[in-house]
């Protein structure tokens, strides 16, 4: 008896400080910050005042890794909230090859039905079908059907990839309006005075956005070629120009509006159970690739986007709802190679020609008599044409790799079926090879015949950069695969882990929140413990056996 009050006494003492930190928040708040580097967030983090500071103040993973090589939105996005790798979410690129596909370019796109009848990889149908494994939201569903489900953002492939299969309301920007996909409940009643603000918005011209003073040392013309600069633009645009609107913090002041009137209007977080609101806000990445990342573009991005979360926060505070937010992003980023080179890094470039997939594909149907392409490329991913005959198919792979690895700008390449026989990584990710980087978002059939890894600082943009993107992400370098990780809820008590944590962390971390059951095997995070005493939110873990 004695003993036992004891015990109760002991338990109660290890109890309090866990309970006094686990928040058990009725919303969810999932950002992503399309591209926000881990750099971008070392760089900014000192300024930053209003929501992004208010995050740094919670839990913070400076180096969360999209540890997998194939480091672009869609990849990224399929991570953040399903606690998978993407050679488990099926996502392996922003689009790949089906030989198969009827249509003429064999382009799939991530998040689209090919299967709708006349749609093309230019003019596709929006849906989650290639995803391949639920999402938070779709679990938080199954587990209590009155959960609700909403997803906004900026791309169509960032409100899928974190929505999921079944979302209560899905919005995103489709370059000329906020839109839905088919088979959606209907929409609330909200969406439609926000469409059409935002309509009288676009319809109006927009000056020039003041120069915070910290970005006028950023404020200077690189120039890219064609007698064109980048550096110096301060976000005008003329009456209706969606896609200055689209890189710019107007974008991500609309996702935000939107989501603000959704979570009010859908009362989420005041309902009997647990709801969660994911937000791609992808102007940061639009930002990055039209003017890179250094300049004063970015600049005006990043604190318009902090002082514009900060006013989000501050209305959540109001309507009393007891949330928990997470940031993150989808991939990081670096600068264009131009600015790059007078900033102390002479090695950076623009890919030079020297890597010709098409032309290796030739020269092997030479060399070995045989017919057709042979190779085709898609990005970092190379298919063997599907004519190729079974037998004549190993020797044409070895030489590929041969050829591929001669050109001075590539670093190495990954024979896919080498790559699907190896086991995941189990190591923390900033220690993995390229091989365990390449597995990580490796899925036969989706995935090409030969990954080619290019050099560091090699930029897959040709000079002069054309079409408005100078800079971009995709590699297997760190500096692509390196995001923030940010936690925080009312109460949070701030800590900082700078070693290397998966995103893949986040989803078994926000179950613990909520009290969700996750089964171990069929995802690859873990439970990040948020409680900076000796209390955890994690479930416990029995240990195993000794041997
Ligand atoms: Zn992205």
């Amino acid at each position: 008896m004695r003993g036992r009050l004891l015990f109760s006494a002991f338990a109660m003492l290890i109890a309090a400080p866990a309970a006094a930190q686990t928040p058990r928040p009725k919303l969810i708040v999932a950002i992503s910050v399309d591209q926000f580097s881990a750099d971008l967030f070392a760089e900014y983090r000192q300024h930053f005042t209003g929501g992004l500071h208010r995050l740094s103040e919670g839990v913070v993973f400076p180096a969360g890794y999209q540890g997998h090589a194939a480091t672009e939105t869609c990849p990224g996005h399929s991570t953040i909230l399903t606690g998978s790798r993407p050679y488990r979410t099926g996502i392996v690129a922003n689009d790949w090859l089906d030989q198969s596909a009827a249509r003429e370019d064999k382009v799939i796109y991530c998040a689209e039905d090919e299967s709708v009848p006349g749609s093309s990889s230019r003019n596709y149908t929006v849906s989650a079908k290639h995803l391949l494994v639920p999402t938070l939201g779709e679990r938080m569903k199954a587990a209590n059907p009155a959960t609700r489900v909403v997803s906004v953002a900026g791309k169509d492939r960032a409100a899928v990839m974190m929505g999921g299969h079944k979302v209560d309301q899905l919005w995103f920007w489709n370059g000329k309006d906020y839109v839905t996909i088919a088979g959606q409940p209907d929409p609330d009643p909200v969406v439609a005075p926000f469409r059409s603000a935002l309509a009288a918005r676009l319809a109006q011209a927009q000056p020039p956005m003041p120069v915070p003073d910290m970005c006028r040392s950023r404020d200077r013309a690189i120039p890219i070629g064609d007698g064109k600069t980048v550096g110096t633009w301060r976000f005008d645009r003329a009456a209706g120009d969606t896609a200055k609107f689209r890189a710019s913090p107007e974008l991500d002041d609309a996702n935000l509006t939107l989501a603000t009137a959704l979570i009010d209007s859908m009362k989420l977080g005041q309902g009997p159970v647990p709801d969660i609101i994911s937000i791609g806000e992808s102007a940061t990445d639009y930002v990055g690739h039209g003017y890179g990342t250094e300049g004063v573009e970015m600049c005006i991005q990043l604190l318009a986007l902090d002082k514009r979360l900060g006013d989000f926060f501050d209305h959540l505070d109001r309507s009393g709802v007891d949330y928990a937010v997470v940031l993150t992003a989808d991939h990081g980023g670096h600068d264009l190679p131009e600015r790059n080179r007078i900033h102390a890094a002479p090695d950076a470039q623009r890919v030079d020609g020297s890597l010709d997939i098409k032309a290796i594909g030739a020269r092997i149907a030479r060399e070995q008599r045989l017919k057709g392409p042979v190779l085709l490329a898609n990005g970092g991913d190379v298919y063997l044409d599907r004519t190729l005959p079974e037998r004549r198919r190993a020797k044409v792979i070895r030489r590929a790799a041969e050829l591929i690895r001669q050109a001075p700008q590539a670093q190495d390449v990954l024979v896919g079926a080498d790559i699907a026989a190896m086991s995941q990584p189990h190591t923390p990710p900033e220690t993995w090879s390229f091989a365990e980087r390449a597995r990580a978002s490796y899925y036969p059939g989706r995935s090409g015949d030969l990954i080619v890894a290019l050099k560091e600082r090699v930029t897959p943009i040709a000079a002069p950069p054309t079409r408005g993107y100078v800079a971009t992400h995709g590699s297997f370098w760190d500096y692509d695969r390196r995001v923030p990780m940010l936690f925080w809820w009312k109460g949070a008590q701030n800590f900082e882990q700078p070693l290397g944590v998966e995103t893949a962390d986040i989803l078994p971390t926000l179950a613990s929140l909520i009290g969700l059951d996750v089964p171990a095997a069929e995802i690859d995070g873990r439970c990040l413990d948020l409680d900076a005493s000796e209390g955890s939110n994690c479930p416990v873990v029995a240990p195993a056996p000794a041997r």
